[in-house]
């Protein structure tokens, strides 16, 4: 239990005997101003230190190591977990949008072969606080960079779909609470049909990324064991349920491996698959993970799949990949031991940005 696991309710009940307005601001603190109990000046200093001493109002994520990358728009954090546990989370800025890529599990019990945190195995499920506060966290630090977060991604460590109570109640914070647009988050899943069936039938309309790879059993079941549990057949018919349910577009992600899904004959399964449902196509060059020794796609190979989708009436994107030198791209996220990382940088984001006041502004808002 942590502050942002606390109902209004529960916020209400901690705040017995003081007058009603002291939950509203409570509640404004911690989801308007983004702030700490203590940190709420509006609130007498008796009152703070007594909220600042409750277990329940206590933080979940205590920051270990904030690395940058792409010259200070890639961040990434590792946190430890009240417990001990760690988890990952990316903060990137664009020209145009600001986006927080945030962890669902402590691990991942999925097993990806390409992925790092599958590499590492499972720990544990995050509770709905622990997810929001990654949010906050970003949210907070967008602002004092002069930004402002716009797109939640549950892209980090773990399976969502595998924590569908958690997600969803952290998604209902996250659009509810903090006031994201629900189509600017995007929930991303290997495949776990009953979860997307749910998806397909919950209120809020946000997006649905499903990780691919692979549009033949054979090979799915290799890359993605998942894939034996609920194949192709299976993962379609759901996707089909969720386009027909909610009217949005799906996108598939496609990690693409050189020699063992970037050929032609991959591009026209793909194809197929996609235009059954009207998808489409994320392309992610391959990161390198240290438990997977098969390189990822060159450029060149990158582009000319794109293009034979296209050729075939897909449309695809290519992702930037973000913050490879840090480990913090799609499939890195690994919350190795600080002894074992590469040393954090020494000047957080926000600061940086904040010295860019008045000058050149590196990523305009
Ligand atoms: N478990 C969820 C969400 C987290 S992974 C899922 O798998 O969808 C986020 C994305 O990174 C997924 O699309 C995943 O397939 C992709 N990914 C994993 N390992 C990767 C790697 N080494 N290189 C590129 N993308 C990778
Ligand atoms: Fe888990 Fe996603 Fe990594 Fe697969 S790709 S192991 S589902 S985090």
């Amino acid at each position: 239990m942590s502050r942002y696991d606390c109902t209004r309710a529960e916020l209400a009940e901690l705040l017995a005997g003081q007058p009603a307005y002291r939950v509203r601001q409570l509640w404004d603190g911690l989801y308007r101003q983004l702030a700490a109990p203590e940190e709420l000046t509006v609130l007498p200093a008796t009152l703070r230190a007594e909220l600042a001493a409750r277990s329940e109002l206590a933080p979940a994520l205590e920051l270990v190591t904030e690395q940058l990358a792409d010259d200070g728009a890639t961040a990434k954090w590792l946190f430890k977990l009240p417990d001990g546990e760690r988890i990952e989370t990316v903060l990137m800025y664009s020209e145009r949008r600001c986006s927080v890529c945030v962890s669902s599990q402590a691990g991942c019990a999925m097993g990806c072969s390409f992925c790092a945190t599958g590499q590492a195995g499972y720990r544990r499920q995050l509770r709905p606080g622990e997810i929001v506060e990654q949010v906050v966290r970003a949210a907070r630090a967008a602002r004092d960079a002069g930004r402002r977060l716009d797109h939640v991604v549950f892209m980090g460590m773990g399976e969502p779909l595998a924590n569908f109570a958690a997600i969803w109640r952290a998604t209902e914070a996250i659009v509810g609470d903090l006031d994201l647009a629900a189509r600017h988050v995007t929930i991303s899943t290997v495949g776990v049909v009953p979860g997307i069936h749910r998806l397909a039938a919950a209120p809020l309309q946000v997006n649905l990324a499903v990780s691919l790879h692979a549009a033949n059993d054979e090979l799915r079941n290799e890359l993605v064991p998942l894939n034996r549990r609920y194949p192709l057949a299976a993962l379609m018919a759901a996707c089909r349920d969720y386009v027909e349910a909610t009217h949005r577009r799906i996108s598939f992600e496609w990690a693409l491996i050189a020699g063992v899904n970037d050929r032609e004959r991959d591009a026209e399964e793909l194809a197929g698959l996609c235009r059954a449902i009207g998808a489409h196509v994320n392309l992610i060059p391959l990161n390198p993970t240290p438990g997977y020794p098969v390189l990822g796609s060159p450029p060149t190979a990158v582009r000319a799949f794109r293009d034979a989708l296209f050729s075939l009436g897909v449309n695809a994107t290519v992702r930037k990949t973000r913050g490879r030198d840090i480990a913090a791209a799609c499939g890195q996220l690994a919350a190795t031991a600080v002894g074992q990382m590469a040393a954090p940088s020494r000047r957080p984001v926000p600061r940086r940005h904040r010295e860019d006041e008045g000058a050149r502004r590196v990523f305009p808002r």
